[in-house]
């Protein structure tokens, strides 16, 4: 979809300024204001591999979406500039964000996910299916570590750093605001470490492992420790709705509701 085309909640336009290489997203989001800065991401092309990935899965679809346009675009952060709470995936699902154009929009893992925000009271509703569906995320701000769908949802090393800088930013614009980062898996867990220390943040040594509602204290910030609401994890059970619901009353009651 190109940019400006009137996809719903697209902020990009045909003169955004496109970035192409890794040095290009260091340079295009330093000191970039918000709006501005989800657009830049929107229409990024720094990884080649990804780029070609997201653009076929778009082309191809799957037998159910045969009949719909995919976004087929990275997937910027969504919610309010103001959020007091950050949810952090892996990367955006090729048939999920990659088709919606919104951030856990579409797919199993955004169901689990929206459902337990709604119970908590962060979203006004309990399901995310399009961009335009009215759903809305109150004081709660949803982004990827990796802003593109990767093959079979692996990002490289080399690419989760060249996107580094994009959540750098948005952790720091998020700064003044921002009480709890929600954790999703230990890709994110990982992820957020250097890009929480770019943002000033000081950090435990050694670095405690990801696991399930571990927590990190970060001079006023929480770090938070969840299980990925991937397919994997909620068909063994092996994380369940009341596990969810737990990781994000804890969030509401640091954030101070
Ligand atoms: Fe750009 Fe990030 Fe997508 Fe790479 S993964 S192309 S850096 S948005």
């Amino acid at each position: 979809m190109p940019p400006g085309s009137g996809w719903p909640g697209d902020l990009a336009t045909s003169t955004t300024p496109v970035a192409s290489t890794a040095a290009d997203v260091r340079r295009l989001s330093a000191g970039t204001a918000l709006t501005e800065l989800s657009a830049r991401v929107s229409v990024c092309r720094a990884c080649p591999r990804l780029v070609a990935w997201r653009q076929r899965v778009a082309t191809e679809r799957r037998a159910a979406y045969a009949g719909e346009t995919y976004w087929g675009r990275p997937i910027p952060g969504w919610g309010p500039a103001d959020a007091r709470i950050a949810v952090v995936g892996l990367a955006p699902a090729a048939h999920g964000g990659n088709r919606t154009g919104r951030i856990f929009t579409g797919d199993r893992s955004g169901d689990w996910l929206f459902a337990a925000l709604y119970r908590a009271g962060l979203a006004v509703k309990p399901t995310s299916v399009t961009a335009d569906d009215g759903q809305r995320l109150l004081g709660t701000r949803m982004l990827a570590a990796v802003r593109c769908a990767p093959p079979a949802n692996a990002p490289t090393p080399a690419e989760r750093d060249t996107c580094r800088p994009w959540l750098e930013r948005e952790l720091a614009l998020l700064t003044p605001t921002l009480r709890v980062v929600v954790a999703l898996g230990g890709f994110a867990w990982t992820a957020l470490w250097p890009a929480l220390a770019a943002i000033g943040r000081p950090l435990p040594r050694p670095r405690p492992a990801f696991g399930h509602r571990v927590e990190v204290q970060l001079a006023g910030m929480l770090l938070l420790g969840c299980y990925h609401p991937s397919q994997q994890n909620t068909f063994t059970g092996k994380l369940t709705a009341a596990m969810l619901d737990e990781v994000f009353a804890r969030a509401v009651a640091y954030a101070g509701g």
